[in-house]
């Protein structure tokens, strides 16, 4: 028989979109990860002048829903203007497929063009204005 809590955590559990795992790493394969989020992910598309360079599309995560599979020993990382975000570059092929961002220091971006085909249904795109980092940061939840 349900206790009152039993219930009300089931009714939580209806209304979120459940997380699959999706597979995600660099071009050459030796950097892995698994990163736990919804199957229909909202992106941030920054315009900064690094992730312009880049196309880097951001999936911010919860470091407790991102598990490195392999290749710590194979990251490099960048750090440049305030020195904040930790760029992790893969040292064989060169492509940054997660890193520590400015924004979310606490938490992880998954670059979503490094995430595997199969998992991930639709794509949702929000414009993030990294020129004027401040105020866009300011906007974000
Ligand atoms: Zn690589």
């Amino acid at each position: 028989m349900s206790t009152t809590a039993d219930v009300s955590v089931g009714d939580l559990e209806s209304t979120a979109a459940p997380d699959v795992v999706h597979r995600g790493g660099c071009h050459c394969g030796a950097v892995a990860f698994e990163v736990s989020a919804p199957a229909v992910i909202e992106v941030l598309e920054c315009n900064c002048s690094v992730c312009v360079k880049t196309g880097y599309l951001h999936l911010i995560v919860d470091r407790a829903k991102f598990q490195l599979i392999r290749g710590a020993d194979k990251l490099l990382e960048y750090r440049f203007n305030t020195n904040q975000a930790q760029h992790f570059f893969c040292r064989v092929c060169g492509i940054k497929s997660f890193y520590v961002p400015r924004s979310h220091p606490e938490g992880l971006s998954v670059h979503a063009r490094c995430i595997e085909p199969g998992t991930v249904t639709q794509l949702i795109l929000r414009p993030y204005d990294g020129r004027n980092w401040e105020a866009a940061r300011a906007a974000l939840p």
